[in-house]
C-alpha cells in the first residue's frame, strides 16, 4: 500500500477517483501547482470536477498531512507533494515553484530571538529570481512568453 493510500485509510478518507487523479496531477507535477492549474488538467478526464471541488480535495490532503501548502508567494495557495525537508526556488516569471536540496542549507542555525518567540517546527528557505527557460527567454529575444 502506498502512503497516499495509507494516509486516507488512517483519517478515514474514502478513496475516489476523483481524490487519486487530484493526488497524481500533483505529484507528478514539478512546479508546485495551484488548485486551478490541476484542475484544468483534469478536465479533459474529469469534465464534472469542478475548481471548488480540487480545492476542497488539496486542502484535505494537507490538512491530514499527504501534502504541504507552499505559503507566502502572494499568488493564488499553491501545493507541494514533497513532505521531505527542501528548499524553493521560485521564479518571479513563470511563477513556477522548483525544489531543491542542500545538506549546508540544512544546517541554518536559527536565530536565538527567533527561537525564543516561536516554536520552530521547519526550516524552508525560499529563494527566488529567474529560472533558466525564463532567463533564456529574456536573453534571447523581448518576444512575448507562450
Ligand atoms: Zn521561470
Ligand atoms: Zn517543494
Amino acid at each position: 500500500m502506498d502512503r497516499f493510500t495509507r494516509l486516507c485509510k488512517a483519517k478515514g478518507l474514502k478513496i475516489t477517483p476523483q481524490r487519486m487523479a487530484v493526488y497524481e496531477a500533483l505529484k507528478n507535477s514539478k512546479e508546485h501547482p495551484s488548485a486551478d492549474r490541476i484542475h484544468k488538467q483534469l478536465m479533459p478526464t474529469f469534465p464534472s470536477i469542478s475548481l471548488d471541488t480540487v480545492n476542497r480535495t488539496l486542502i484535505t490532503f494537507a490538512r491530514i498531512g499527504i501534502i504541504n501548502v507552499v505559503e507566502g508567494q502572494g499568488d493564488p495557495r499553491r501545493f507541494d507533494p514533497n513532505r521531505e525537508d527542501h528548499h524553493h526556488f521560485y521564479c518571479l516569471s513563470c511563477t513556477k515553484i522548483f525544489d531543491f536540496h542542500d545538506p549546508d542549507l540544512e544546517q541554518i542555525r536559527i536565530p536565538d530571538q527567533v527561537t525564543r518567540m516561536f516554536t520552530i517546527t521547519g526550516k524552508r528557505l525560499c529563494l527566488s529570481g529567474y529560472c533558466n527557460e525564463c532567463r533564456h527567454q529574456k536573453a534571447e529575444t523581448a518576444a512575448p512568453a507562450n
